[in-house]
């Protein structure tokens, strides 16, 4: 995922919405802006001083005809600053789902049903679609006490975090625009729709009870593996970030990250056919393996 997408997603329902400059990470704004995801915003009026890397008070002053700009720290003095690391952008949640909502085809209104919490996106088919914004602890009681009159509405949530922790309590069916969106320059935004199938359609499936069980095991080993295989990606990040291995997650942790049963963890973890299950599972805390053998 670009680090802009990824910190415009996850600022996008913070009590103040708005992006500084060096989250760009290097990155164009105009698509964004050519999308009504990000519009520009007031710019920062303290500068951080390149010595103490603390914020101070702008200065203009007038050099050969010319303003420019000083961050004057009372420790360090005056250092001149690019206009462009104060750029602001306030970012919106309608746009983004305006094109999420075109992209899934999800036809219908809509309709807020929580104030600025939870909306109602339409219908695809046979399926309903909630869009949740906060999950956060303070939210969680009036959202609950709402989502728990639609058990069959897939849900979606900002991140895959909010996602768990309305698993706590909601039976639905749920997927998180982080893990299953991606910004694309021209395009804009693309949904990963396989992805998303592979998330919620499963659960369909249980529910139809129609198809054999060892079908449904298969592929909840496959839903294991890629946890596995995310968690291993992880794992090797946090290893050159701070020197070690994360430590392998207990069953519990990864029914929640998938959304299992800990049962069916555990019966997957001791299939005859779940052999690469197994390695990645045995050697999750092996450093060879994690950085070197297992190239995914
Ligand atoms: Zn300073």
């Amino acid at each position: 995922m670009s680090p802009l997408w990824s910190g415009v997603i996850r600022l996008i329902a913070s009590d103040f919405p708005v992006l500084y400059a060096d989250s760009l990470c290097g990155e164009s704004p105009e698509p964004f802006e050519r999308a009504g995801i990000m519009t520009p915003y007031s710019p920062r009026d303290l500068a951080d001083c390149p010595e103490c890397d603390e914020p101070w008070e702008i200065e203009v002053l007038n050099i050969k005809g010319k303003d420019e700009l000083f961050c004057v720290c009372p420790e360090h003095g005056l250092s001149p600053v690019d206009p462009l690391v104060l750029r602001r952008w306030r970012l919106h949640l309608g746009p983004i789902l305006d094109r999420f909502v075109e992209i899934m085809g999800i036809k219908g209104t809509r309709t807020q049903i929580v104030p600025d919490m939870v909306w109602k996106l339409g219908r695809q088919g046979r399926r309903d679609f909630i869009f949740v914004k906060y999950c956060w602890e303070e939210h969680l009681k009036a959202t609950t006490a709402e989502l728990i009159k639609h058990p069959k509405t897939v849900l979606v949530t900002i991140t895959p975090e909010s996602a768990a922790r309305l698993s706590i309590t909601l039976p639905n069916r749920k997927f998180s625009l982080v893990e299953t969106t991606r910004y694309d320059p021209v395009e804009t935004l693309v949904v990963d729709l396989e992805k998303i199938e592979a998330m919620i359609g499963e659960d369909e499936k249980k529910d139809l009870k129609t198809i054999p069980r060892r079908t449904v095991r298969i592929a909840n080993i496959e839903r294991l593996v890629a946890e596995l295989k995310e968690h291993y990606r992880a794992s090797k990040d946090h290893y050159f970030a701070v020197g070690r291995l994360l430590p392998r997650p207990t069953q519990a942790e990864l029914a929640r990250r998938t959304g299992l049963r800990q049962n069916d963890v555990s019966r997957c973890m001791s299939d005859p056919d779940a052999k690469i299950l197994q390695l990645l599972w045995q050697e999750c805390e092996n450093e060879k393996y994690v950085l070197e053998k297992l190239l995914i």
